[in-house]
């Protein structure tokens, strides 16, 4: 029975808040808090009605200000705070939790505002404070990164002497109808993938040009979709935490409609995130951008398809060399007839639920910072799958990689 706040009134969010409602035995009290308060009442609301959840309170925060984040700390006493605002967040989150003897999980690694740059040695740097406050603080606990961690932890423990060759595949063959919308928010996804593509190959980072590589991949239930290397943050805790890796990749699909609109976006100048004045107003473009594209958190209603992600691995086992696929596919109707928000918002908030759950209940322990890959893959993969979002592995196959 433990008290919770949660931070971040977005699609995840909703799908965090709602998950944790089911589980009033570990999440007896929640807190929602956002910057829009108004968001978090309507969440709080649809929540309690699906779950009969009977603690669940609302409050404004801005997360970026740390005294009032002791301050709603101090007055809540959680013991938990699951960040699914924004990474710019993520330090200042930190920073409270350490000043209020609070555990942390996000979703997300920190990046700074002023540089679309996204690594961990901002919040790797906070585990001697978070070992000596006795805390713990979950890096990454959502799909990717988050579940793509723990699918490794899992052929790691179970499946493999040494693996040698890791590629994340990620699929959304969902439609939504509308002619360009980001799955998450708009800003922090754009930032993503406009970035240098990075690979892990041989002891060092390779770096390529955004979409330079790319190719059709099969997903399961789904077909061949092409797909493109992209950098992705689990790739560098996962090539840490198990050196024998070779090689390590992300990719990641997007139709031709979709990176045409992005195309024009860039050549115009909207992806950019250096102020510019607007009618005697300092604004940023992309920031701009974020208010005149659809909401993540509102695709859900139509949205049709599935999303598929997971770990493809090779390696040896006893002697032999062995290829593994781990993965999950998730429907965006069932996700929005559960929750109200479609599946790229479901498979981030159900891991998030899941790792707090973890926590709470004792089955992840330990003090400092944490990449999810770290603790014991087993009884997460068994609550994630009894929460929504199930998964399947296969041996022997053609990784097609
Ligand atoms: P949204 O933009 O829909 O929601 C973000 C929420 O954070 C909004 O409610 C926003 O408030 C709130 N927020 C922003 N700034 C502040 C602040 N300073 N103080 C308090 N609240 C603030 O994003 P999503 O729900 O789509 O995504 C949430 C997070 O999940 C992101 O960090 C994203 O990177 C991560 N993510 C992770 C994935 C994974 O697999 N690991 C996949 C998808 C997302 P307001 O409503 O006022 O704007």
């Amino acid at each position: 029975m433990s008290k919770t706040l949660i931070i971040g009134a977005g699609g995840v969010g909703r799908v965090t808040t709602f998950k944790c409602a089911q589980h009033p035995g570990v999440f007896s009290e929640i807190l929602l808090a956002s910057r829009t308060k108004s968001k978090c009442d309507i969440i709080a609301k649809d929540a309690i009605a699906a779950t009969g959840h009977q603690h669940i309170s609302t409050a404004a925060i801005d997360a970026e200000d740390v005294p009032a984040l002791i301050k709603l700390i101090r007055s809540f006493q959680p013991k938990m705070v699951i960040n699914v605002a924004l990474p710019y967040q993520d330090l200042t989150m930190m920073d409270a939790c350490l000043e209020t003897g609070t555990h942390y999980l996000d979703t997300a690694n920190y990046e700074p505002k002023e540089e679309a740059k996204f690594e961990y040695s901002w919040q790797w740097a906070y585990q001697g404070r978070f070992k000596e406050a006795g805390l713990i603080a979950v890096l990454g606990c959502g799909f990717d990164p988050g579940v793509t961690g723990v699918f490794t932890a899992r052929a790691a423990k179970h499946h493999f002497d040494e693996m040698h060759y890791l590629d994340i595949v990620d699929c959304n063959a969902g439609d939504h109808g509308k002619a360009f919308a980001t799955n998450f928010n708009p800003e922090i996804n754009i930032r993503e993938i406009t970035q240098k593509g990075k690979y892990w190959e041989n002891g060092q980072w390779i770096e390529t040009k955004p979409f330079e590589i790319g190719k059709k991949i099969n997903y399961p239930g789904i077909g061949a979709r092409q797909s493109y290397l992209l950098n992705h943050e689990e790739l560098e805790s996962l090539v840490k935490n198990y050196p024998t890796i070779k090689r390590a990749r992300f990719w990641m699909t997007f139709g031709e409609e979709y990176l045409t609109h992005l195309r024009v976006i860039q050549n115009i100048g909207m992806a950019g995130i250096e102020p510019v004045m607007y009618q005697g107003m300092e604004i940023v473009p992309l920031n701009f951008l974020k208010t005149v594209l659809p909401n993540p958190g509102d695709l859900g209603e139509n949205y049709t398809g599935q999303t598929s992600i997971g770990c493809r691995i090779k390696g040896v086992k006893g002697g032999k060399e062995r290829t593994y696929y781990i993965w999950n596919n998730c429907s965006h109707q069932a996700a929005f007839d559960e929750t109200g928000a479609q599946g790229v918002s479901y498979t981030t908030g159900v891991p998030a639920m899941t790792g707090a759950m973890m926590v709470l209940t004792g089955q992840w322990s330990g003090t400092g910072v944490f990449n999810v890959e770290e603790f014991d893959p087993d009884p997460f993969l068994r609550k994630l799958r009894a929460n929504g979002l199930e998964w399947e592995e296969e041996f022997g196959l053609d990784l097609e990689m």
